[in-house]
């Protein structure tokens, strides 16, 4: 009996299929060219960089790769400091960590898990290197006030937007306000390649040396492009691009970003105005999306109150097939930084890592399916 009820009924996440990917991914095969850097690997990047009128973007392996190819750019080494929020993904910390840096955490804010940027100014010093804001759940860091603290003392901007594709701050795509920035297209993300990512140079200074990096440190770009008779290595780099599949579908998917972007809305509203009452009863908080700023859907959580609750809560809606999980794990608390750590303590974060849980999310999800979740949620907490 018991295994029954523990079947799943609805998963964590489900990855969305278009129909297409299969056919482009077929002609790119086809075609002879399935390497990387091809026609379909172009195309992706120019519907990429028009929809949000970024002014230059390179697709890339993952966008643990994007953010190591920063680190590369910067020139980031040894005794750097590079700031970032705790609550976040091990790539954000290691892009920085190969290079030699020192990751100088920094505490969420009350409100969501987003660095708190009144933390910032407190911990720059002649070392600072860069600030590196992650958009949780695809909802704005407070990008205004990050970049003016990066003017005010020179340091460079780097938006960990994995999470943020179609997100908005002040009317402007996320991903186009730090010097440089990485999105992801890993599988549970809103578009998908199975592994991929994307690097976004905002500021022009990094164009040249940025395709050089991610084409194993050579100017065959340049070389592809017609302008060099042959290529030669310049400078250091990796393949930091996937094949022609990938890109090919991405591509299907891409095109299909305005329908799969409607439809996780509906479904997102869906949950915030079911589970309202739950912060009205002050069991638990929804997500806090800042005013002039429009989330993408990518993810819906709750953070309870009690961190005794998470666990159980959990096993309660696996009992009835539904499966939730929690999310990051403080780094500056992880067996690979601990002792690294300076000692601060960050209790937001731990707050995050203790107390929120995500809710299923995809887009084949439907609307009934939510109001049971809801109702099972609200059945344990109210
Ligand atoms: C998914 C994710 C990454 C890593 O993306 P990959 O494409 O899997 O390398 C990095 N940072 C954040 C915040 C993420 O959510």
């Amino acid at each position: 009996m018991k295994e029954k009820s523990e079947k799943v009924k609805i998963p964590f996440n489900k990855p969305f299929l278009t129909g297409r990917e299969i056919r482009y991914i077929k002609q790119g095969v086809k075609s002879g060219q399935i390497a990387g850097n091809g026609k379909y690997t172009q195309q992706i990047q120019s519907h990429f960089k028009n929809r949000f009128n970024f002014q230059k973007v390179l697709f890339t392996t993952t966008c643990t790769h994007a953010l190591e190819m920063t680190g590369l750019l910067l020139n980031v080494k040894a005794g750097d400091e590079i700031i970032m929020p705790s609550f976040t993904f091990v790539s954000t910390a290691n892009a920085f960590i190969l290079r030699g840096a020192k990751i100088v955490f920094a505490d969420s804010n009350p409100r969501n898990p987003n660095i708190d940027p009144s933390q910032i100014e407190g911990l720059i010093n002649e070392k600072t290197r860069a600030i590196v804001p992650v958009h949780y759940a695809g909802i704005a860091c407070e990008m205004e006030k990050i970049m003016e603290i990066a003017n005010k003392y020179d340091l460079f901007v780097i938006e960990d937007a994995a999470q943020a594709i179609d997100s908005y701050y002040k009317g402007r795509p996320l991903g186009g306000f730090g010097h440089l920035s990485a999105f992801s297209f890993h599988e549970t993300k809103n578009i998908t390649a199975g592994e991929g990512g994307m690097l976004i140079i905002n500021d022009p200074q990094f164009n040249d040396r940025a395709e050089v990096i991610w084409e194993k440190g050579t100017n065959r770009a340049d070389f592809l492009r017609g302008k060099l008779s042959r290529y030669d290595w310049i400078d250091i780099g990796s393949t930091y691009y996937p094949s022609e599949i990938s890109a090919a579908y991405l591509l299907a998917q891409m095109e299909e970003l305005d329908k799969i972007q409607q439809k996780r809305k509906k479904l997102w509203k869906t949950y915030f105005d079911l589970l309202f009452c739950l912060e009205e009863n002050n069991v638990a908080r929804l997500p806090y999306i800042p005013p002039d700023s429009a989330g993408n859907a990518h993810m819906f959580y709750v953070v309870l109150n009690d961190p005794q609750e998470r666990d159980p809560l959990i096993s309660w809606l696996k009992g009835k097939g539904i499966t939730t999980v929690f999310h990051y794990q403080s780094l500056h608390r992880s067996p690979f930084f601990k002792d690294q750590h300076d000692g601060r303590e960050l209790p937001f974060s731990d707050h995050y890592s203790d107390c929120l849980i995500r809710l299923p999310m995809y887009y084949t999800l439907r609307v009934e399916q939510i109001r049971w979740i809801c109702s099972e949620v609200k059945q344990f907490l109210l």
